[in-house]
């Protein structure tokens, strides 16, 4: 029987979505012939989040160690080789995050298996894996294909898969055994330390002025916050107006900012790389302002006006102010 096991991310007692992406797409694919899905839940007092995934895998295996409390990728590793020997499934998946990037290349050295790693897509023919991987900053699609095996690893992009949902009818429960012998000093878990928030809460806003490197300077922000400010929103931008100190990183939307999903969501100057894209996909409107027609956040737009914003903004403050 074909099976798939999906690695399950959780921090702080929370699952993260991405483990439900890989679920989504683990489904579908088992969907179309005989298999198994099985969520693999490594922790420690993790019986709500066993239960909780059990809503969404038919089979949920638990690895529950003391060791294996907050995220350590000694340990994780461990687990994972001894569970892949012994299970051999045809596909694991983990998500393409810090827990991935750092685990599934020394996973893949240890048993010599074949890796693919910030995958879109994936499709089967026979049992030979194919892959899709977006590369040069998702200019290029390249179409992988791994050699074959009996297991494979992959890695995918978050944001790109719909999550499973919760069902009513529950999976199974299985505990495995830890087979952790060794403790190391090597690595260790110190602690979770949140970015301190000085102001307001982007991820809580239902309208977001966002601006990107198009805006071309500091100087034009007063205008957006006007703008921001008249419409009882905030403001917001991409990671390229941080990492030019424009605004303070509790600003940035995006992969390695926040996940926002406003009513309405204002993208000026922003051409809609992917790492932006995927944490605006909640919002309910999206409108943006580009001067290149080809840019990609048209293609994520409920709205788009193609111009410069420096004729675009002005006129959009004076018909908010009309309708005071
Ligand atoms: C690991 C990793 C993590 C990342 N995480 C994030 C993240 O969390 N968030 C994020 O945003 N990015 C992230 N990025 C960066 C991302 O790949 C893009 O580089 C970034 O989103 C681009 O920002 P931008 O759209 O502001 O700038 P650009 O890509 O430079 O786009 C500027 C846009 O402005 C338009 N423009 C120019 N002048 C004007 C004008 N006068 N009027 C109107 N439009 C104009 C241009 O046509 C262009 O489309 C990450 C990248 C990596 C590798």
């Amino acid at each position: 029987m074909t099976e798939i096991f999906v690695l399950v991310e959780h921090r702080q007692g929370k699952i993260r979505e991405v483990t439900y992406e890989l679920l989504g797409w683990g489904e579908r694919w088992i969907g179309q012939q005989e298999g198994r899905l099985t969520a693999l839940l490594l922790g420690y007092g993790v019986k709500e989040l066993a239960e909780e995934l059990s809503m969404r895998a038919p089979r949920v295996l638990v690895v529950e160690d003391e060791r294996l409390k907050d995220f350590n990728s000694i340990y994780y590793q461990r687990v994972l080789s001894s569970l892949l020997s012994r299970y051999q499934p045809l596909l694991l998946l983990m998500g393409h995050t810090a827990y991935g990037m750092e685990l599934a290349p020394s996973l893949s050295v240890e048993l010599d298996l074949p890796l693919a790693t910030d995958c879109i897509d994936l499709s089967f023919e026979g049992r030979q894996l194919k892959a899709l991987r977006s590369i040069y900053g998702g200019k290029i699609n390249a179409h992988v294909t791994l050699k074959e095996s009996k297991t494979y690893m992959i890695t995918l992009r978050p944001g790109i898969f719909p999550p499973k949902m919760p069902e009513e009818k529950k999976g199974t429960i299985v505990i495995e055994p830890s087979p952790i012998q060794e403790t190391t000093e090597r690595k260790r878990f110190l602690e979770y330390i949140e970015a301190p928030l000085t102001g307001e809460d982007i991820s809580q806003a239902e309208i977001l002025v966002s601006v990107g490197q198009g805006i071309g300077g500091p100087e034009h922000l007063p205008m957006f916050e006007e703008l921001a400010k008249s419409l009882g929103g905030m403001i917001s931008c991409s990671r390229p107006v941080v990492d030019r100190n424009w605004l303070p990183k509790e600003r940035q939307v995006g992969i390695s900012g926040k996940t926002v999903k406003p009513k309405i969501y204002i993208a000026v100057g922003i051409s809609g790389a992917f790492q932006h894209v995927t944490a605006i996909k909640g919002s309910d409107t999206i409108i943006a302002i580009n001067k290149d027609p080809r840019a990609p956040i048209f293609g994520v737009a409920d709205y788009g006006i193609v111009d410069d914003f420096q004729n675009v903004i002005p006129l959009l403050k004076e018909k908010v102010k009309g309708m005071k």
